[in-house]
């Protein structure tokens, strides 16, 4: 992957900070799919950098910028939570001994705690102090999703990093740096939103292609009945991909909901214009709003119930009460 390099002009608050010292414990805010990582990886690499340029850039020459590229930085540490789980104590633990330490290579040892929000309550206790009184010669950098969700005795502990605004321009300017065309670009940073990392990943591992299946079967359930329905809610609720699912259904309820207001321009699916057209009208807004609800929780639901099938036939058998006039389907209000 080719070296990430800021907008210089939208990096001019974070060359200002780095020309006037850094704080020590920091917090960056934002989507890990979005660019927000690789500013932050560029961020790091001119804070460890032994000649960064005048425009707050690492050199990518020094023997530092190397051992970044490499891998294998003595002086940095990132600690993440695997997905879906917390960040332990003792994973917390080792890292906070680890930056009390001199650096080997570079002026500074950087440690960086990614989706901040997953540390445990014992963990977060565990790195309150580093935070208020952290080591010379050391920075801490916690990445958030929600830092309304971090401990506001940690979050008060914590100065925010002044990264720069995620243009989508520059978002499809770095997909299709990745190999990925333009055309395919733009519609995944529509449907994912403005977050090309995770439109990597998922490009990737073909969701395009995915997609439409998914689409396909979910669209056509209206026409279909009951039986059709409880068949997809078995297979989608046994499917690995039930998040990524989601995430498709979210986007089909918020076009329905933006083709209500005429908001034409923020469309997610695109390709499904026509047929999203046709069948809006005839929603209900009241089931439109309950089957958000539904697929928004549907992380928290299936946390409290594990009976994942079920949870999916309420969800899919709701789904057709988007329209209610239609009674083919014999499902009672
Ligand atoms: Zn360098």
């Amino acid at each position: 992957m080719k070296t990430f390099q800021p907008d210089p002009q939208s990096w001019k608050p974070i060359q200002a900070l780095l020309a006037s010292g850094l704080p020590q414990a920091m917090l960056a805010v934002g989507d890990s799919g979005s660019l927000l990582r690789l500013h932050l990886d560029a961020l790091q690499a001119a804070t460890l950098c032994f000649k960064p340029t005048d425009e707050g850039f690492a050199c990518e020459q020094c023997r530092s910028c190397k051992l970044l590229a490499e891998g294998s930085h003595p002086d940095l540490w990132v600690a993440a939570p695997e997905p879906g789980k917390q960040i332990a104590i003792d994973t917390l633990r080792l890292a906070m001994e680890w930056i009390q330490y001199t650096p080997q290579v570079s002026n500074s040892r950087w440690l960086r705690i990614d989706n901040a929000e997953a540390m445990t309550v014992a963990a977060a206790n565990a790195i309150l102090k580093t935070l208020e009184e952290p080591p010379t010669r050391a920075h801490v950098v916690l990445h958030s999703e929600q830092a309304s969700r971090l401990l506001p005795t940690i979050r008060s502990r914590l100065q925010r990093i002044p990264l720069p605004e995620m243009q989508m321009v520059q978002s499809m300017h770095w997909l299709q740096q990745q190999g990925v065309d333009a055309e395919n670009s733009g519609a995944l940073l529509r449907q994912l939103g403005n977050r090309p990392l995770r439109a990597l990943e998922l490009w990737e591992a073909g969701w395009l292609e995915q997609r439409q299946q998914w689409m396909r079967s979910l669209l056509d359930l209206s026409e279909q009945g009951v039986v059709a329905t409880l068949k997809l809610a078995e297979q989608w609720s046994k499917s690995s991909d039930l998040f990524l699912i989601r995430e498709m259904v979210l986007n089909v309820l918020a076009d329905f909901m933006r083709l209500r207001q005429g908001l034409l321009d923020r469309i997610a699916d695109l390709d499904y214009l026509e047929e999203l057209r046709l069948k809006a009208p005839d929603i209900s807004a009241e089931a439109l709003q309950s089957n958000l609800d539904g697929w928004l929780q549907l992380p928290l639901t299936l946390s409290q119930n594990s009976n994942g099938m079920m949870v999916m036939e309420k969800l899919l058998l709701d789904w057709l009460k988007l329209w209610p006039r239609r009674k083919t389907h014999g499902i009672q209000n």
